[in-house]
């Protein structure tokens, strides 16, 4: 497919934030190009349309062109010297924005004078296939005189792109390319473009929470038809999507659940997916990216106390005290991330790995099956040890009964306790926050009893001690309907020193000139942020409030509690999660 269909398809889905429009744009281009039956780059198409080069279980390839060497590409190209774009980037904030309009500026000019030849918008169009190939290029060209072999690659793309199209390529190239469409707007697309009707939307997203990559379940439904995306099941080495837990007041649990019901601790850990084939161990992260290296431990454990050929688990692996009787905060876990020599770290810090779930017994798939079974199953097949084991969990008849098991996870470290349906429609659902399990993260002595993730969109210089770093950041919660960050609260306090070293340095990565059109915030902070890194934070209360307007809620006494490493932007805490919070508060 051509370039030039997805810039203009990019365009236009970007001049209009109505869903619905939205997804007619996106469903007449998905019917065009059915008929037109060119399939070659349906899978970049996906993943382009989620702002991705691939799918969101892969690591994306690091194309290693500094912002820098894109203006200079752009001055050769334009014959606009640097400094000017430099002018123009600093006003429009957007590398893309800048280039088209310094592109279509020359060209007017060019127009005036030369009516026969445009080398700045000539009819050759690149292929979408042939960019991903000038970019893997680009990826693995290292050492001596790479600057200038990327340089090359670059203008050689830019030679063949109209100005629209150089607004996106310059996006890709920089990871910027956002066209604010949600993944759920997109499946509402092919629903409709694909298949002719809406309904069809829930069998795709269904699908595509077992196996969450865009560009296979695009290509499954526009090559094969709904028969196929009815059929997809969990599989060894595709992570499945993540079944989470809401919040209710604790009163109200027994109400939710019926009773009796499970609780479980909730360990103050990080979730592993782990998929076991015969000796072959992968680990996923909660974001389903592998993550098998940080954890060889792990692997071996699983290996050697797991009593089943092929299997699907879930649990959250925790650091441990040398003699595995304490359970040790996330923050210690984390410190393995930072570290390179793993194996060593594995003695420095040893780990525990706590199962909650199984989702796949070699073929036989467990996601539809009640909970007790399911539980049933893991305690079956695991040969349990001081570093494996099934979380501890309880039958629960009433709430004093839940108190008791709360206070009692509390005092063994964990952040709190997860209240699990035992019924008969108890199933796994995947990507799915529904009411079948509910977490108590007890914040004593507050009106908000539970903590609050947000996604770091802008900061205000520091003053006095603080000089230097970053003295207040600006939270954001996720709007996935409209694929927005909301500015939630400012936070300026909980944070050590050393955090505020580290978190300057990180942020730094993510700073932009502009406000990102991704993010509604009417707070003018001093530095803006891709919405990237995401934090933790409790605070008082959740009040209605007129400080963010777009939200229309924000957080009295926010403090900091951490950095939430495991967590993508995307993860941080939703638009709906706070209104409901605020309703149970
Ligand atoms: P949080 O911010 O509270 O960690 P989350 O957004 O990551 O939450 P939730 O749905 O709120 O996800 O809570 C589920 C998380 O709790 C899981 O991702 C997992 O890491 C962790 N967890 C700890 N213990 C358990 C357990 N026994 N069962 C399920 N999840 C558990």
């Amino acid at each position: 497919m051509k370039f030039k269909d997805l810039a203009e398809l990019f365009s236009k889905l970007e001049s209009t934030n109505k869903r619905l429009e939205m997804i007619e744009i996106l469903s007449n281009f998905f019917q065009n190009l059915k008929t037109s039956g060119e399939f070659d780059d349906l899978d970049k198409i996906a993943y382009l349309l989620q702002g991705q080069l691939v799918s969101n279980i892969k690591q994306a390839p690091k194309i290693g062109i500094a912002e820098k060497m894109i203006i200079e590409a752009l001055s050769l190209h334009s014959g606009v010297e640097s400094s000017k774009i430099k002018e123009v980037l600093i006003k429009k904030g957007d590398i893309g924005v800048t280039a088209e309009y310094i592109l279509s500026k020359k060209k007017k000019q060019k127009s005036l004078f030369d009516f026969s030849e445009n080398s700045l918008n000539n009819n050759v169009s690149l292929d979408i296939h042939e960019i991903y190939s000038a970019l893997q290029r680009m990826s693995i060209t290292e050492g001596s005189g790479s600057n200038d072999k990327k340089l090359g690659i670059l203008r050689g793309l830019m030679r063949k792109c109209s100005a629209l199209e150089t607004k996106y390529l310059l996006r890709i190239i920089t990871s910027t390319l956002r066209v604010g469409v949600s993944t759920l707007t997109i499946l509402d697309g092919l629903a409709l473009g694909i298949t002719g009707d809406k309904i069809n939307r829930e069998y795709i997203e269904k699908a595509y929470n077992l196996h969450p990559d865009l560009g296979d379940i695009t290509r499954m439904l526009v090559e094969e038809g709904m028969d196929a995306i009815k059929q997809v099941k969990v599989s060894y080495g595709i992570p499945i999507k993540s079944m989470l837990a809401s919040r209710v007041p604790y009163g109200e649990i027994i109400e939710k659940l019926g009773s009796p019901f499970k609780a479980e601790y909730k360990l103050d850990g990080e979730r592993l997916q782990i998929h076991k084939r015969g000796n072959k161990i992968k680990l996923f992260s909660r974001r389903l990216l592998e993550i098998s290296d940080q954890y060889p431990d792990v692997c071996k454990f699983v290996k050697n106390n797991v009593k089943t050929e092929n299997a699907i688990l879930e649990g959250e692996v925790v650091a441990m005290d040398v003699f595995y009787e304490k359970m040790l905060p996330f923050q210690v876990l984390s410190r393995r991330r930072r570290k390179y020599d793993v194996k060593d770290v594995s003695k420095e810090i040893p780990v525990g790995l706590f199962l909650f779930d199984i989702l796949l017994l070699d073929n036989e798939s467990y996601i539809d099956k009640p909970f007790p079974l399911r539980r049933k199953k893991l305690e079956e097949i695991i040969n349990e040890k001081d570093e494996i084991k099934l979380v501890e969990s309880k039958l629960i008849h009433s709430t004093e009964e839940l108190l008791e098991f709360f206070q009692k996870a509390r005092k063994k470290g964990n952040e709190g306790i997860i209240a699990k349906s035992i019924k008969e429609d108890a199933v796994y659902q995947a990507g799915n926050r529904g009411f079948l399990w509910i977490k108590m993260k007890g914040l004593e002595g507050r009106k908000l009893k539970d903590s609050v993730d947000v996604a770091l969109i802008g900061a205000f210089h520091g003053r006095g001690r603080r000089k230097g770093v970053y003295g207040t950041y600006i939270g954001a919660v996720y709007d996935p309907l409209t694929d927005k960050f909301e500015a939630f609260t400012r936070v300026a306090s909980g944070w050590t020193d050393e955090i505020m070293e580290f978190l300057k340095k990180e942020m730094e990565q993510h700073e932009v000139d502009k406000k990102p059109k991704n993010v509604s915030c009417e707070d003018i902070p001093d530095q803006w942020f891709h919405p990237k890194v995401v934090i933790e934070i409790i605070g008082d209360e959740i009040t209605i409030s007129d400080k963010f307007p777009s939200l229309g809620y924000s957080l009295r006494f926010p403090v900091f509690q951490r950095i939430r490493t495991e967590k993508g932007p995307k993860d941080a805490t939703t638009t709906d999660e706070i209104k409901q919070l605020h309703s149970t508060q």
